[in-house]
């Protein structure tokens, strides 16, 4: 991973939107969020990190969960992982615009949210949702992620006080950079 993005920070409504260059797994927030499967049952990317990363007890917790509908996000404890919790948040695949994607990724951004307002907590990490294995486009999916997380904080942060977008490389940090900007919180 580069080390030449320097962390942008902004405020929304008393909480930071933060986007940073990371590896979610290394992150001690409250929740890292997961780009999961409907499955629950681990997968490539950013799925298979977090479940390396917690340990066979977070398969077992998704056992119990029954899957998950496209667009909506459950939680798990974090195990072994420095975060306490993960919300697992399951993004459309991209199928050329036309099957509602934009609208199924905002639902699972808000999701996520709203799992972090019931469960009161404070921090939450995001991951680029559906833009690896999923093949969202970048720039569109951090425009969708970065104006739904901004909506939401402005509508009712709850407890939240701080949203970190964790980028996994450069560009995407550089795409979720314009979105703050476009949106014209920063
Ligand atoms: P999806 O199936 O939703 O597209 P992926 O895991 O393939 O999920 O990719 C989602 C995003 O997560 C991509 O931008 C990918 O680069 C990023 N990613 C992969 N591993 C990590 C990690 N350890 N931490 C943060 N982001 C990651």
């Amino acid at each position: 991973m580069p080390d030449s993005f320097t962390k942008v920070a902004a405020r929304i409504d008393g909480a930071t939107v933060e986007i940073v260059v990371a590896d979610i797994t290394t992150l001690a927030v409250d929740a890292i969020v997961n780009a999961a499967n409907r499955a629950l049952q681990g997968g490539g990317g950013v799925d298979g990190a977090i479940h390396r990363a917690a340990g066979p007890e977070l398969l077992a917790a998704c056992r119990d969960l029954g899957g998950c509908e496209t667009g909506s996000a459950k939680m798990t404890p974090g195990f072994n992982l420095p975060a306490k919790h993960v919300i697992h948040a399951v993004g459309p695949e991209w199928s050329g615009g036309g099957e509602d994607e934009d609208v199924l990724l905002a639902s699972c951004y808000r999701a996520a949210m709203a799992l972090g307002r019931d469960e009161a907590l404070s921090s939450l990490a995001f991951p680029a949702i559906s833009t690896g294995v999923y093949g969202f486009p970048a720039d569109r999916a951090a425009r969708i992620a970065v104006g739904t997380i901004a909506a939401e904080l402005s509508a009712d942060p709850g407890t939240l006080e701080r949203v970190v977008f964790c980028c996994f490389s450069r560009d995407s940090a550089v795409h979720h950079e314009t979105a703050l900007q476009e949106s014209g919180v920063v």
